[in-house]
């Protein structure tokens, strides 16, 4: 990452690593901690919510909710979530914000809208033509702050056909106020993260390179 950095003539810090450790046991991010990285991603409300539970001594351990999130999932994971990527819905920011409310009492969540540069119908996210009125969601509520954008490219073998799109969720970002208005930019993943730091990723999702192939069947959570 320090490379895709300095290749990018980005600063060191210009982007931050998510340790996407889903289908991974508690012991495999207690060891990631161990070496310093606070930052970690899941897909399932219910496999963070338990491992937040397990690991809740560790106060500087940052929860990141990078898989489509269920309105009615909310409650689960409210209290232990540091950053929601995955906004995608007007119907999701009011649940949040009626359940936040209660939940965190004035503690705000930061989220990004997830977007769907590729159209495909299987696929959550919100529409390109769908942002504004998300951001007007999202401003209109005072306990979530959105502070970028995310996407995941249609699967592709060749990394440098997500530079494509990742080059399109940076255009989208500028369309809609810029970095000032939304400075993150989370894209990227094992295959394609040196290409997403090339065009402007902060936060980058990374599991297999990390933490190597996930189990087929679902981690114990012990
Ligand atoms: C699983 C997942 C990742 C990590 O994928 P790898 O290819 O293992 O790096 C990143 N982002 C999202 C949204 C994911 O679901």
């Amino acid at each position: 990452m320090r490379i895709a950095l300095e290749r990018s003539n980005r600063a060191a810090n210009a982007a931050r690593l998510i340790a996407v450790s889903k289908g991974h046991p508690v012991s495999v991010i207690e060891a990631a901690y161990a070496v310093g990285q606070r930052d970690f991603g899941e897909n399932y409300a219910q496999e963070l919510a338990q491992k937040a539970a397990a690991l809740s001594h560790l106060s500087d351990l940052h929860w990141h909710m990078i898989g489509h999130l269920q309105t009615n999932k909310v409650r689960q994971i409210a209290a232990s979530l540091q950053c929601l990527h995955t906004v995608d819905s007007e119907k999701l920011v009011s649940e949040l914000d009626k359940r936040l409310r209660r939940i965190r009492s004035e503690v705000p969540l930061r989220v990004l809208l997830e977007v769907n540069l590729g159209e495909e119908t299987q696929k959550s996210g919100v529409s390109p033509d769908g942002i504004d009125n998300l951001v007007r969601a999202c401003n209109a509520s005072s306990m979530v702050v959105l502070v970028g954008l995310m996407t995941i490219p249609p699967q592709t073998d060749d990394p440098n056909e997500a530079r494509h799109y990742f080059r399109r969720l940076l255009q989208l970002r500028d369309a809609h106020g810029g970095a000032s208005a939304l400075p993150e930019l989370s894209m990227g993943m094992t295959q394609d993260f040196e290409e997403a730091i090339a065009e402007g990723a902060t936060l980058v999702r990374v599991g297999t390179a990390i933490f190597g192939p996930r189990p087929s069947k679902p981690a114990s959570l012990a």
